[in-house]
């Protein structure tokens, strides 16, 4: 991940100080997404203030895998984005994350999508992480969450109208 947009981040609710993006292709997609809201909030540091629905999506970038299922939260913190990054990454250790190939398969993968209006270049953290305009599975459960949200001006219903968001659907529907 090098790029760095800049691009403006408007609409996400004021009580969440970060918003996460959960994914998951490997055994039970849904327990393991419920597993890592669980353990994410565990002793309180990081508290889940809202969630979007689970979705069964089709697989982005490499599409020979299998389907995952995606969602987002807002969190509430006091933790540092970096801090914050840490704690996703040791839930995705604790959960037995292995990295084999780049959007390749995994138990559980949890990015920082936004955190406040921070802008943030390095080389281990961008943020607002920045293929959000690229992904149906992002955008949709983002939407259920943070309807208003839009990124250097782009609304989601801007951005989902460029891409194909037929196989991101309810799980269960
Ligand atoms: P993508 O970031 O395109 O969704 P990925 O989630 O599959 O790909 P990972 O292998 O999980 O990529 O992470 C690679 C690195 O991305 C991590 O080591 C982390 O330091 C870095 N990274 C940069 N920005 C972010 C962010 N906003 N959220 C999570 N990780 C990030
Ligand atoms: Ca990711
Ligand atoms: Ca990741």
């Amino acid at each position: 991940m090098t790029s760095c947009s800049g691009a403006e981040v408007r609409g996400v609710p004021a009580k969440f100080d970060a918003v996460l993006a959960l994914g998951t292709n490997i055994g039970d997609r849904v327990a393991n997404i419920e597993d890592a809201i669980d353990r994410l909030g565990a002793d309180g540091v990081v508290k889940v203030v809202a969630r979007s629905r689970l979705y069964r999506t089709a697989p982005w970038g490499v599409t020979d895998q299998d389907w995952f299922v995606n969602a987002c939260v807002g969190v509430q913190t006091a933790l540092s984005p970096h801090e914050l990054l840490r704690r996703c990454q040791a839930v995705e250790n604790d959960m037995g994350r292995v990295r084999v190939q780049h959007w390749g398969p995994r138990i559980i993968d949890v990015d920082i999508l936004t955190f406040g209006k921070r802008q943030i270049c390095e080389p281990d953290l961008v943020v607002p992480h920045p293929l959000i305009a690229e992904r149906a599975f992002v955008l949709v459960p983002l939407r259920d969450i943070a309807p208003d949200f839009s990124i250097g001006g782009q609304t989601l219903d801007a951005m989902l109208s460029e891409l194909n968001a037929e196989d991101v659907v309810p799980v269960g529907s």
